[in-house]
């Protein structure tokens, strides 16, 4: 650390702190500013795995590009060239139903049109024109099968094990997609809502806007906070754990194992859990609604096969709890994204935990790869695997659960009465990279124009 005194201090050189830092570089060009990462590397739950000529995830694996912040970041970090793209439109994802793969539409409603649910349960979709908004902090199924009714809970259930790894029996639905339950309330339908916005968005605009692509980069989903690291060199303090945050007069004192320095401004860019630590001893007049949120593991099998597997086209596929499966649901990386195996032979990175089976967590890595074999031989025809490899990620998923909407709120007053504080990360608004992203821009827009509003939830586009 050149100085003890900043403009700017953030916590965390995950993917938040690096976007704020090169979002309030970009604005700032001289605001002083430092980062404090606990780690001695950038990128926290982002980290590609590289062995054998298989490159495989230790978190994400990309990310759609229909995120205006992700490509001005993308952008800024220099790395448009190493960019590869997955485009939904050419590669579908399958839903596991009856103990066959199914190929899925991308869009809901093009979901209703396949003959996957019965005429019945089509016609109940369309009752969501009349149902009332459900009052409450719901659960997904619950406003799932209210709205649209139950014969689409396998399918929502994939949609939030794939991003959550939850269950959505205990995902809220205000917390995972608040955008659409705004719809909701203020036009009384889900689809009177998305009507009136096809109504008003034009057709012209929305046959230009087309489907997004899942994107990611030459070398692995690392490439993006290392190039943002890069970019910020002499601005990162890496091992550099904090402890403590305190409240001063002109500012903030920030504790960590390397010493302490004081900021003008201090954004927490960590995981909800993290932040909540910090500030509960930080803010004893305002203590949080509720000390911690659940997170959920996953655990990656990486299975490497050659050519004679026959692994269908596309990016993988989902198995919804009523399935009964071992695993979660797999990518089929090699198929997505060029050079994620040797010549001649395709990677499947299966996913195995989750909120619903933690205990599959401790089983040893033999027991696992012998499962997950197990298992995806049943769904497609497979040769023996030539490569194997568990990967288990240390980053919990937060889940938005109970209490969730009280604890934004509750953020929310505490950025109101601290207005040279932030917090932005993993679980706060969101999970995925778009979301921390989007948010880490905001922060920064807040903090150093100070009391910029907020904006309001967006209203996310399912895609399987
Ligand atoms: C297994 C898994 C799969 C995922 N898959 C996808 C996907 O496919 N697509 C997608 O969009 N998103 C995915 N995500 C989510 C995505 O990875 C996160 O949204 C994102 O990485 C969170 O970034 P962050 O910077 O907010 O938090 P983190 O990545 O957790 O970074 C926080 C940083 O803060 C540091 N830190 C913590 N405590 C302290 C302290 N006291 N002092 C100093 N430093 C500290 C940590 O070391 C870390 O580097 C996945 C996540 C996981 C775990």
């Amino acid at each position: 650390m050149k100085s003890t005194s900043y403009d700017l201090c953030i916590v965390g050189a995950g993917i938040s702190g690096l976007s704020a830092a090169t979002f309030a570089r970009a604005l700032c060009p001289d605001l002083e500013l430092f980062i404090l990462e606990q780690a001695d590397r950038p990128g926290g739950a982002i980290a590609s795995y590289s062995d054998g000529g298989y490159l495989a995830e230790w978190g994400a694996h990309g990310f759609l590009d229909n995120c205006a912040e992700s490509r001005e970041l993308i952008r800024l970090a220099g790395l448009e060239k190493e960019v590869v793209t997955a485009p939904l439109a050419e590669f579908v994802r399958y839903l596991c139903l009856n103990g066959r793969l199914e190929c899925i539409p991308q869009k809901p409603l093009a979901v209703v049109r396949r003959p996957l649910i019965s005429w019945g349960a089509k016609l109940r979709v369309l009752a969501d024109v009349w149902k009332r908004p459900l009052k409450g902090e719901p659960s997904v199924s619950d406003w799932v099968a209210h709205r649209f009714g139950a014969a689409l809970l396998p399918f929502a259930d994939a949609v939030f094990t794939g991003t959550y790894a939850g269950d959505i029996e205990r995902l809220r639905i205000d917390a995972v997609m608040p955008g659409v339950r705004e719809t909701e309330r203020r036009h009384g339908s889900v689809i009177r809502g998305m009507l009136a916005k096809m109504r008003t968005a034009g057709r012209e605009k929305r046959a230009k806007r087309g489907l997004p692509s899942m994107i990611s980069f030459n070398g692995g989903m690392a490439a993006l906070p290392r190039c943002l690291a890069e970019n910020l060199t002499g601005m990162i303090g890496y091992r550099t754990s904090v402890q403590e945050v305190i409240r001063q007069p002109d500012g903030w004192l920030v504790h960590s194992n390397r010493g302490r320095l004081h900021c003008r401004k201090l954004l927490l860019a960590l995981p909800v859990n993290t932040s909540l630590q910090l500030l509960d001893a930080a803010l004893p007049v305002m203590p949080p609604p509720i000390s911690a949120i659940p997170e959920a593991r996953i655990l990656s099998v990486l299975l490497g096969f050659d050519s004679r597997a026959e692994i269908p086209h596309g990016f993988g596929y989902l198995a919804p709890e009523t399935e009964q499966r071992f695993t979660l649901g797999a990518l089929f990386s090699s198929h997505m994204f060029p050079g994620r195996a040797p010549a001649g032979c395709q990677l499947v990175e299966a996913l195995v935990g989750g909120r619903r089976h933690p205990e599959r967590l401790h089983l040893g890595d033999d027991e696992l790869i012998d499962a997950v074999y197990h298992d995806l031989s049943q769904l497609m025809e497979l040769t023996p695997p030539v490569y194997s490899a568990v990967l288990r990620p240390s980053s919990g998923i937060p889940q938005l659960e109970h209490g969730y909407t009280g604890l934004l709120r509750w953020r929310q007053s505490v950025h109101t009465t601290h207005a040279d504080l932030r917090c932005c990360g993993f679980g706060w608004r969101g999970i995925g990279i778009n979301d921390m992203i989007r948010e880490a821009r905001q922060s920064v827009a807040a903090l150093v124009d100070e009391g910029r509003a907020e904006q309001s939830p967006e209203v996310k586009k399912i895609y399987f």
